[in-house]
This record gives structure tokens, C-alpha cells and sequence, in this order.
């Protein structure tokens, strides 16, 4: 009784005693060891934690020099931004990495070409908004695989933006935050977990009964190997496996694409931004980008703004110094001019320029997560965001490495 106490809900409360990562790198090496965990994301972090607390002997292989994958906490700009995973709901996982829930936005308000919408303008868009949602709904249960985008073409740009924003609209819900950071949470939660960082892996050869990790540091082995690659990084090519993958498993590879999503923090001199704090702001830029942001999140003096679909894309392509001046340009458009002079600084993301990410979530055909989270020649086991519900999550994350744990607990029995 007293010992399930200690367990909690998900079975990660007890750490016990773990070996230095070093001491388990010659282990790993001389293939005596339990279970080797490829990324150190939030679905290797959970796994690993898992299987140390049933006395595993694991090592994780990260091809960076940090953990926590797309989860990261910035604080270059003196406060917690997360480039990377935000939105967090009470359950098992927020539970698990502990700190307090962040109320998000606590206002909505909506601006085109720079212009705030009069009262009536936001009532008229919240009705375009249903529509175009009834009319989304229609074609995708009429036509699944058809792209809504090439089937509705709203002309008008209050009708523009309530369509993308459903259209890209995300798999996670935006409604609370986690103080301090998400990728901060994620770092504490797996900061007692051995990894051998910079090691990023090329191949896996699963024809004899000891999995063999191919990397260019060197050659790995482990009775049992758990893959938490993203899904994009997978499917490119640049990982191999012997035997093959099953052609069911690269066609479900091949069916994920990636979502697009850039989100960048601008700060700026006390008393600039003349808004409420915790405010939504959804727009279109003059130049007919549309954008969310969270103007003055947590009373700070501070914005984040989130692009999505081709206007995440397009920052993306035009380089680093693109984020700031479209942050700078498109408040400034909402705020006036004068916001310039008390611009502090600014952070932003690249996850489609990162090759360990290639894209920022997972978004697959319904029943994909299921191929890509089976076996492969057994030994080998899958997880990471594409291979549980609700696909694309640090809930998906953490719900799938909870299962390939207690796959690879069921193989090592
Ligand atoms: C901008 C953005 C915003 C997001 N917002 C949210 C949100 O608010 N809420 C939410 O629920 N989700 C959000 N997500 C999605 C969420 O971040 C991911 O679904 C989740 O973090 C994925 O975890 P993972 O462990 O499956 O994969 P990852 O975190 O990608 O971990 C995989 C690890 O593998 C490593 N790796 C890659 N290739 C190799 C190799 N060859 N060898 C060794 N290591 C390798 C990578 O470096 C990485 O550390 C967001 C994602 C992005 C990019």
C-alpha cells in the first residue's frame, strides 16, 4: 500500500541510485546493457525513468548536447520563453513534471492590416468563423483525404484568417502554460538520466539476438533498443536498419508530415505595449500574414507571437534575423511606431531548419500512430509524439514512453 503511494500515477516517483553515464557507456559497449534509448526527448526521458525505476541498466543516446528535444526553455531574454512545446493540460504528464499551471489568455482581440476590429467587425468574424468551420467539418467528413485548401477559397480577410487559424489550427489545447517553462519542467524531469550526448545514431542491426547501434562515435549494444526519433527524421533516410523496416512502417513514414510552427518573443521597454496583459491577439499582417499572439503574458512586458502553416514556412526560409523584423514590423503595425525605440530583444525557433526535428509535430492519418509504435524484429521498439494519441503532443510523448517501457520491461522478464 505504502509502496504504491510512493509509485504515483504513472510509476515514475522512485529513482533509484543511478550509474554514471561513463560507467554505463562501457557497459553499453560491451552490449551487456538492458535497454539502450535512442533521443533524449520527452518520450526517451519518460522511458528511461520508467525502466531505472525497475532497475534497468539504460543509457539514452542524444545526437545533441542537451536534453529535452522539442521542449526548451530560453532565458536568454531574462524570463522563461519556450521555443518548443507551451501549452500543458492538467493530467498524468503536468503531474508528473510538477510546477504550477499558468493561466493563458484571459482577453481576445483581433487585428487586420495592423488595424484593431471595431466590436462589430469581431462579431462578424465570430460568425464567419462558424461557418467556415460547419464548412470545414462538411469536407472532411465527405471527402477525408481531400485538402480543404484547394476546395475553399474565402476572399475577404476576416474570412482569410478565421480559415487558417482552423485549418492549422494545433493538436494540443492552448489554454494553460507551466510557470517556469515547459522545457525547463522536461530538463529537471530527465536531469538524472544518463546520456551520451553528440551521439547521433546512423543505424540499427536487429539480425542477431544483442542490438547493434551504429553511430560515428563508435559501436553500441543492448538486449533491447527503443527509438524515439521524430518521425520526420525517420522517414528521411538517414537512419538505417537491418533487417529493413516493414514496407507498412515506411509507408505510415512516409503518410506524417510535419506541421509548421514558429514562435518567436520579442521584448520591450516597461509600459510600450499598450494592451491588457494575457491578451489573444489573432491577425493579419499588412503584408497578409496571418499570426496569434500573447501580448504581455504574465503581466510581462513582452510578446509571443506564433506563426503557423506557410507563414511560419516563410519566416523560416528567410533567414534568422527575419523573426525579429516581422515581430518588430507586425506589432508595430497594431501598436504604432513608437514601439520600435523600446524594442529590447527577441528569440525565436527554427525546428524546420533543425536537422534532429525537421518540423515542429506529427500530424499522421488516423490509425498511423498504431504502425509506428509496433516492434520491429522485436527487440526494437518505437516511441515519440507519432506513435500515440493525440498525435503530436508532449502527451502523446510521454503516454508513448510509458508503453515502451513496459514493452521492454516485458522483454527483459
Ligand atoms: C514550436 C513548437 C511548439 C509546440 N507546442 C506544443 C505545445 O504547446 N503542446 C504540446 O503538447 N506539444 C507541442 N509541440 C510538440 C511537442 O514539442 C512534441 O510533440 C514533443 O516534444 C516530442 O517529443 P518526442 O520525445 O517525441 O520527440 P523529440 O523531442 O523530438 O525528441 C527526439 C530526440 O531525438 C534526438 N535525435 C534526432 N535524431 C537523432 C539521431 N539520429 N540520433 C540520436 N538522437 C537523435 C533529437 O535531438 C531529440 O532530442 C510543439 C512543438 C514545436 C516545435
Amino acid at each position: 500500500m505504502r509502496r504504491r503511494r510512493l509509485l504515483g500515477a504513472a510509476g515514475l516517483a522512485l529513482f533509484p541510485q543511478v550509474a554514471a553515464a561513463d560507467e554505463l557507456l562501457d557497459t553499453a559497449i560491451k552490449g551487456q546493457l538492458d535497454v539502450a534509448i535512442i533521443g533524449a526527448g520527452l518520450a526517451g526521458l519518460t522511458a528511461a525513468r520508467s525502466l531505472i525505476a525497475a532497475h534497468k541498466k539504460v543509457l539514452v543516446l542524444e545526437a545533441r548536447d542537451r536534453i529535452g528535444g522539442r521542449t526548451f526553455t530560453d532565458m536568454s531574454l531574462g524570463f522563461p520563453v519556450d521555443t518548443g512545446a507551451a501549452w500543458i493540460s492538467a493530467g498524468p504528464l503536468a503531474k508528473e513534471l510538477g510546477g504550477k499551471l499558468q493561466a493563458g489568455a484571459e482577453v481576445g482581440t483581433f487585428a487586420l492590416g495592423g488595424k484593431p476590429l471595431t466590436v462589430e467587425q469581431a462579431v462578424a468574424y465570430g460568425k464567419s468563423n462558424a461557418q467556415m468551420e460547419a464548412a470545414i467539418k462538411e469536407i472532411r467528413t465527405k471527402f477525408p483525404t481531400a485538402d480543404v485548401s484547394q476546395l475553399l477559397h474565402p476572399v475577404q480577410p476576416a474570412d482569410q484568417l478565421a480559415f487558417f487559424l482552423l485549418v492549422n489550427r494545433p493538436p494540443f489545447a492552448r489554454e494553460t502554460g507551466l510557470e517556469g517553462g515547459v522545457g525547463a519542467a522536461v530538463a529537471k524531469f530527465g536531469a538524472k538520466v544518463p546520456v551520451r550526448f553528440g551521439t547521433k545514431v546512423l543505424r540499427f542491426n536487429s539480425t542477431q539476438p544483442i542490438v547493434e547501434i551504429v553511430t560515428p562515435a563508435g559501436n553500441f549494444a543492448a538486449r533491447v533498443v527503443i527509438v524515439t526519433l521524430p518521425a520526420s527524421v525517420l522517414g528521411d533516410g538517414h537512419v538505417g536498419f537491418a533487417p529493413p523496416l516493414s514496407q507498412k512502417k515506411r509507408d505510415a513514414l512516409a503518410a506524417v508530415t510535419m506541421a509548421s510552427s514558429l514562435r518567436i518573443a520579442a521584448s520591450f521597454r516597461p509600459d510600450a505595449l499598450k494592451s491588457p496583459p494575457n491578451a489573444w491577439l489573432s491577425g493579419l499582417s499588412r503584408a497578409g500574414l496571418p499570426f496569434e499572439a500573447m501580448v504581455r503574458p504574465q503581466n510581462r512586458d513582452a510578446v509571443i507571437l506564433m506563426l503557423s502553416g506557410y507563414a511560419a514556412r516563410q519566416i523560416e526560409e528567410a533567414g534568422a534575423n527575419a523573426a525579429a523584423a516581422f515581430a518588430l514590423t507586425t506589432l508595430a503595425e497594431v501598436y504604432g511606431n513608437d514601439l520600435r525605440a523600446a524594442f529590447l530583444g527577441s528569440v525565436a525557433s527554427r525546428w524546420a531548419r533543425d536537422p534532429l526535428a525537421l518540423g515542429a509535430w506529427s500530424v499522421g492519418a488516423k490509425g498511423t500512430d498504431a504502425v509506428l509504435a509496433a516492434p520491429h524484429s522485436e527487440r526494437v521498439l518505437f516511441a515519440g509524439e507519432a506513435t500515440a494519441e493525440p498525435v503530436g503532443t508532449i502527451e502523446a510523448a510521454f503516454a508513448s514512453g510509458l508503453r515502451a517501457a513496459n514493452e521492454a520491461k516485458a522483454l527483459l522478464r
